[in-house]
Order: structure tokens, then C-alpha cells, then sequence
């Protein structure tokens, strides 16, 4: 537990919260000031800021929770779709990992959350930045962060 994460607090009890769903590892709550009516946070009990850093034997069961909670949102707000996020650092404002549930529906109204959007300039650039990208995979599973 980190003493001055607000999450951490929430999880431990310490903070209200409306919460949702609790099981060994995560909680969920409502966001306090939610995009849309049922907009829910699903986090970890344990303090870590990013995804980046979450342990890989936790995520079957963190995202088994999350596949849970995205149809229970769905269901209860009837909502014609989900939207699930995670700020990693930039636009973070909580630096506790949590992953935003968001009922959607056509026409709701919801904007520029993946935008604004920009084009490769060519083929070439785009292939270029993928085999970049592949490369630090292969770089990085040999270096496992946990
Ligand atoms: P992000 O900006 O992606 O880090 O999201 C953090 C979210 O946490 C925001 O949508 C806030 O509204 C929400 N939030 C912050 N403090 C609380 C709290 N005490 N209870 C519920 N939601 C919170």
C-alpha cells in the first residue's frame, strides 16, 4: 500500500467509495465523476502506477474481473457497448493502475478520446515503426520486468 494513494485508501477501506465488486485482488468502484452514468474503475489492491509494471501471473485474473464488470456495466446501464481505457502516465491523474469501464451507445455524444488522429506518411514509415516496435518486443522478452 502506498500512504498517499487515494486508491490504495479506497481499497483498504479507509476512503468511501461506491464500490461494485471486490475480490482477492482488484476492486471496482464508481468514478466520482463519470463520462456517462455507470462509468466504473476497476483497479488492483496492491499498489502499481502502470500496466507496465502489473505482474504477468495477476493478469488472468484482473482481466477475467475486467471481462466481468464490462458485460455487468453493459447489461445494468443498457448500453449498446463498452469502452475500456487505461491512461499509462501521460493523462493519468491517479497514479494507481485502474482501467476505465465505460458504458457506450451510439450517439452518446463522446468524442475525441482517441483523437486527434494522423496518417504514415507512406507505407514505408508505417512498416518502419512496426518493426521498431517488434524489435523491442523480442528486446524486452528477454528482459522480463517481473
Ligand atoms: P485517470 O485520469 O485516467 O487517471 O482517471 C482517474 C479517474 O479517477 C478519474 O476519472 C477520476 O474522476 C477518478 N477518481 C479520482 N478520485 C476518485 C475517488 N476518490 N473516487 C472515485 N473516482 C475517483
Amino acid at each position: 500500500m502506498s500512504s498517499d494513494c487515494i486508491f490504495c485508501k479506497i481499497a483498504a477501506g479507509e476512503e468511501h467509495a461506491c464500490r461494485i465488486f471486490e475480490d482477492d485482488i482488484s476492486i471496482a468502484f464508481l468514478d466520482m465523476r463519470p463520462v456517462f452514468y455507470g462509468h466504473t474503475l476497476l483497479i488492483p489492491k496492491r499498489h502499481f502506477t502502470t500496466i507496465m509494471e502489473f505482474p504477468d501471473d495477476m493478469i488472468y485474473g484482473f482481466f477475467s474481473n475486467l471481462k466481468l464488470l464490462s458485460r455487468a456495466v453493459e447489461d445494468a446501464m443498457g448500453s449498446q457497448g463498452i469502452f475500456n481505457a487505461i491512461n499509462n502516465r501521460i493523462s493519468q491523474s491517479v497514479p494507481h493502475l485502474h482501467i476505465h469501464i465505460l458504458p457506450r451507445s451510439k450517439g452518446d455524444g463522446m468524442r475525441h478520446f482517441l483523437w486527434p488522429r494522423k496518417q504514415y506518411e507512406n507505407m514505408d514509415e508505417a512498416m518502419k515503426t512496426a518493426e521498431n516496435i517488434s524489435r523491442t518486443i523480442e528486446r524486452l522478452k528477454n528482459a522480463p520486468t517481473d
